[in-house]
């Protein structure tokens, strides 16, 4: 176990600053309903709450997992309280996926009246002169691939020329960015500096993607949270904790039908 405090994330606890960008590594079951997840990269012990209710541990390489039982117990209230809290989150973006009659992108300071059109072909979403965003399905739910399609293009077209000019302003360069719809991921920062970033990030403010694109752009330097990383993105971006925080609960803000199943 690192020295770190255990802070509260959205549905998961951590030990120290770690953040969810390692590798994958082999899982074992254990004997309560809980997964371990063997990382390389993790440099502490951390728990978390996976929809629809799931409890994940990541453990770092070397971790001596006869520990998990009794750390587990530890935090048994805080587990419970937190399977509950994110299974009934879970059920209820289930039941409330409604399609929406706007889309705000935050990020581009752009919100879109959506008007729904049934027709036959694939669904599509057109946007209008007058900045309407016709959505033409053909059937019950797939309005849903339509916005989401059009959600992903529009971070394709907006994101990268953004991180762009971010990197040249703060004289970090990388060398490739892709645009992703990952679950829970708003970025990441490859060793050979390949930076990916979630479309879903258009829903946030600017100042919020910015720092993210602060803080994939640092990992270019640093390839982990050490003091010297976050040194880093502090002389970048002052109001680095305050970002950081409003990240994290972002989630929350992501509209039902944008989020992945
Ligand atoms: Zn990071």
């Amino acid at each position: 176990m690192g020295n770190g405090e255990w802070g509260m994330g959205d549905g998961e606890w951590v030990v120290g600053s770690g953040e969810g960008e390692m590798g994958s590594g082999g899982m074992v079951m254990g004997d309560g309903d809980f997964r371990v997840r063997l990382s390389s990269r993790a440099k502490h012990v951390r728990l978390k709450v996976l929809p629809p209710g799931r409890v994940e541990v990541v453990v770092p390489r070397g971790f001596d997992q006869r520990q998990l039982p009794a750390l587990l117990a530890r935090h048994e209230e805080w587990l419970a309280r937190t399977v509950e809290k994110v299974s009934s989150e879970y059920g209820g973006t289930q039941t409330q996926i409604v399609p929406p009659d706007s889309v705000e992108l935050a990020a581009l300071g752009r919100r879109h009246r959506v008007e729904y059109r049934r027709q036959g072909g694939s669904p599509r979403c057109a946007l209008l002169r007058d900045g309407t965003l016709r959505v033409q399905h053909g059937g019950e739910s797939d309005w849903r691939d339509a916005l989401r399609r059009w959600l992903a293009n529009q971070g394709r077209e907006h994101l990268p020329s953004w991180l762009k000019r971010v990197s040249e302003e703060v004289g970090l360069p990388y060398r490739k960015v892709t645009i992703r719809s990952q679950k829970t991921r708003w970025g990441s920062c490859s060793a050979r500096k390949n930076i990916s970033l979630n479309c879903g990030l258009l829903f946030f403010s600017p100042q919020v993607v910015r720092y993210l694109f602060i803080h994939e752009l640092c990992h270019t330097v640093h390839m982990n949270h050490s003091r010297r990383f976050w040194g880093l993105v502090e002389r970048l971006e002052p109001d680095y904790r305050k970002l950081d925080q409003q990240l994290k609960l972002a989630a929350r803000n992501l509209p039902a039908w944008a989020r992945r199943d």
